[in-house]
């Protein structure tokens, strides 16, 4: 099993979320919005690392969406 990127949530003004993946090689931080994010589609830091998001991170990823609305009480 790969290492699955670290990732932190970031939601604009508009709530449209952003993925921004730490690459575990070099700790470059690479920004991809989530609605365009294709689960195992392969993805690679500027280094050359590796830093596709896995079904279960993308799944993490929206899960983690709902919950920062919910917290902003939009949904
Ligand atoms: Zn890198």
């Amino acid at each position: 099993m790969k290492p699955t990127p670290q990732f932190d949530i970031d939601l604009d003004k508009h709530y449209n979320a952003t993925v921004v993946i730490a690459c575990t090689e070099c700790g470059h931080e690479t920004r991809h919005h989530l609605k365009s994010l294709q689960p195992g589609s392969p993805m690679r830091c500027k280094c050359g690392a590796d830093i596709s998001m896995t079904d279960s991170a993308v799944a993490l990823a929206q899960r983690r969406v709902a919950e920062i609305k919910q917290s902003y009480r939009l949904q």
